[in-house]
């Protein structure tokens, strides 16, 4: 059995869209989002990005004021390995 984290829904990030405020990181609950350490967008900001284990409750969406992400839900929870391969 493997011991990677299902997810449940994934995003689209419109990475060139966030200005880098962070307020998605502590709105989200089960904390998959992180801020990229070394990577700006083409604002210059760093940006979030999505690891496995994400619920799509919708609150990354519903704080962003940029409205950054798109939040899809999947039909069945999706292993991490299969989502990477993806
Ligand atoms: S809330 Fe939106 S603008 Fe702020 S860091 Fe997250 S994605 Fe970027
Ligand atoms: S939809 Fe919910 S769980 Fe998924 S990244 Fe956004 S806040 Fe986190």
């Amino acid at each position: 059995m493997s011991s990677g984290q299902l997810s449940r829904g994934t995003l689209v990030i419109d990475v060139d869209a966030c200005k880098g405020c962070e307020l998605c990181i502590d709105a989200c609950k089960p904390h998959v989002l992180s801020m990229t350490t070394g990577k700006r967008n083409a604002m210059g900001y760093l940006y979030p990005e999505l690891e496995p284990g994400c619920t799509a409750c919708h609150a990354c969406a519903l704080i962003c004021p940029d409205f950054v992400f798109q939040v899809w839900r999947y039909d069945e929870p999706v292993a991490a390995e299969m989502q990477e391969a993806a």
